[in-house]
């Protein structure tokens, strides 16, 4: 059982050592839309579940000396680490990431509400009366390093495409036996890609790829058919290490207000998920055409298809499916195409494929005709 947070603070006041110790905290921000929602009582029922889960994840995971609290009717879950067994002495940063990932991990797959964690160290007596600030500070810290993750991670996921495409045309070039023409065709992709790669980290110390400011994609267009052109080329490496034919369906001659590097960047991220969970040696299929004063662009794969349950949810950020175990991937992918889709005034939604997997479709504006002026 955990105790509750001031008979926490007062038992940390009585040890010995005066040694900083973590404080590692959890809190579940949803528990009050659920009283709200769904009444007290069945916010009481989550909060107790929670409490156990909490209870039994961290038991394993701690040492005799470690404290646990929780107040009835709070969102907030602590532990400190504060066993004189320690080795070494305190805990290092990924030691308490490691712990809170744990316990984090076995309360959500219970109450199924999202969860914030985050640790501070408590340095002295001082703090430790204190310990509200120091869960606040923990909380706001924890926030702070999502926040990097999912930046980097979103960098991170934005730069593997292009390294990879160009990695599989260089070395398809230095295994020789490729005409002229196509040398030449594979060395201006891969230079195109590199080109592209040095926007994005420039990109990147101006903003965050999850934060694009509508402004850097308003007032630039592009043609869509080339566009996919592009990004038919920029996935072929990918393609060809698992067998997987790219089929260019037709592709309506229309043009949008998307800035070209942001719809090359959808583009990608739609053909490089339809390769990576589609067959091997099957077929990904993309084209686009005009419909309802919009260009609808859509993605085909024969893959396992996406169970109609998930198909809202695996927009989020950091959200991956059922399909997602065996694949390697972040769950970011398809966020950033939702935001350059919504960005620019379009949408984005999956259905079933007639090729037997899933079918993404994004449906863009089509770019206003400039007025004529009146002479
Ligand atoms: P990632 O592929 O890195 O997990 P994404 O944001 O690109 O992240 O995709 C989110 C989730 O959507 C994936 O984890 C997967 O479950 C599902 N998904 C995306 N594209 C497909 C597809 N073509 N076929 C089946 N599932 C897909």
């Amino acid at each position: 059982m955990a105790s509750d947070i001031n008979s926490l603070a007062q038992a940390l006041e009585a040890l010995p050592g005066r040694e900083p110790v973590p404080l590692l905290a959890l809190r579940l921000p949803q528990l009050e839309r659920v009283a709200w929602r769904q009444g007290k009582r069945a916010a009481q029922r989550v909060e107790r579940e929670a409490a156990s889960a909490f209870v039994r994840a961290a038991r394993p995971v701690l040492r005799a000396g470690d404290l646990t609290a929780h107040d009835r009717g709070s969102d907030v879950f602590i532990i400190v680490l504060s066993a004189p067994s320690r080795e070494p002495r305190m805990p290092s940063a990924p030691d308490c990431r490691a712990v809170l990932e744990r316990v984090a991990a076995a309360i959500t797959l219970r109450v199924d509400l999202q969860i914030e964690t985050g640790w501070a160290l408590l340095r002295d007596m001082e703090q430790v009366r204190d310990i509200e600030r120091g869960i606040e500070l923990a909380l706001e810290r924890g926030a702070r390093e999502r926040e990097r993750y999912e930046f980097f991670a979103a960098i991170g996921h934005e730069l593997r495409t292009p390294l990879t495409s160009i990695r599989g045309y260089l070395e398809t070039l230095i295994d020789g036996g490729v005409d002229p023409v196509t040398s030449r065709r594979f060395l201006e992709t891969a230079r195109r890609e590199a080109l592209r790669m040095g926007r994005l980290l420039e990109g990147m110390f101006e903003f965050s790829l999850l934060d694009l400011s509508a402004q850097a994609l308003l007032g630039r267009s592009c043609e869509i058919g080339a566009q996919i052109e592009l990004a038919c080329e920029v996935v072929r490496p990918l393609a060809q290490q698992r067998r997987i034919l790219v089929h260019r369906a037709e592709c309506a001659n229309a043009s949008t207000p998307v800035e070209p590097d942001a719809c090359l960047q959808l583009l990608v991220n739609l053909l490089d998920n339809g390769i990576k969970y589609g067959r091997d040696g099957g077929t990904v299929r993309i084209g686009a055409s005009v419909e309802g004063g919009r260009v609808v662009i859509a993605v085909d794969d024969d893959g396992p298809g996406i169970a109609p349950s998930e198909r809202e949810s695996i927009f989020g950020l950091r959200v991956r499916g059922v399909q997602s175990a065996s694949r390697p991937g972040t769950g970011i992918g398809l966020a950033i195409v939702k935001m350059i889709a919504e960005r620019a005034g379009g949408s984005i939604a999956v259905c079933e494929s007639p090729l037997g997997g899933a079918r993404f479709e994004a449906a863009l504006p089509l770019r206003a005709e400039l007025e004529t002026p009146v002479s």
